[in-house]
């Protein structure tokens, strides 16, 4: 695989400035490889192979690159696809959507962090699962960081 290397944007597709601006150097160190490709080139990890994609564990999804967080795990379901799956973030504003047309014709919504700007997955409507939202937000594994949560 390789990427064009070019400047992570500063600013959200609607033109406000990202909450964290994190250094992209300092980060390709911190990150492992992959977790560097999918969450600032919008990679994508292989299906079945993700850490948290059939995780049951209670706690709270963060994002990897900047801590903030994402998703819950009572929003998260078995959806079969082979990454993580979640019918909801946690907060409507934690997430940021861009339409996406790299697979054009085929139109998919790009799931994004609010706070940092790095790439977590996509989402899909209306596939049917048995899900409050009918939704499936599908996220990569190395974008997210599970914080387990005491009780
Ligand atoms: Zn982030």
């Amino acid at each position: 695989m390789s990427f064009t290397e070019k400047p992570f944007p500063k600013v959200a597709p609607n033109g406000i400035a990202l909450k964290v601006q994190l250094d992209d150097e300092k980060l390709k160190n911190e990150l492992d490889p992959l977790s560097y490709e999918v969450l600032r080139h919008g990679g994508t990890e292989r299906a079945f192979t993700g850490e948290y994609t059939d995780t049951e564990t209670v706690g709270v999804y963060k994002c990897k690159a900047c801590s903030a967080e994402l998703f819950r795990s009572e929003a998260k379901f078995h959806s079969g696809c082979g990454w993580p799956s979640f019918y909801q973030p946690s907060e409507s504003d934690a997430v940021i959507l861009i339409e996406d047309r790299s697979l054009f014709p085929r139109i998919r919504t790009e799931v994004r962090c609010a706070s940092c700007g790095s790439h977590l997955g996509h989402v899909f409507e209306g596939e049917g699962y048995d899900v409050p939202t009918d939704q499936r937000w599908c996220i990569n594994s190395v974008s997210l960081i599970l914080d387990i949560e005491e009780s």
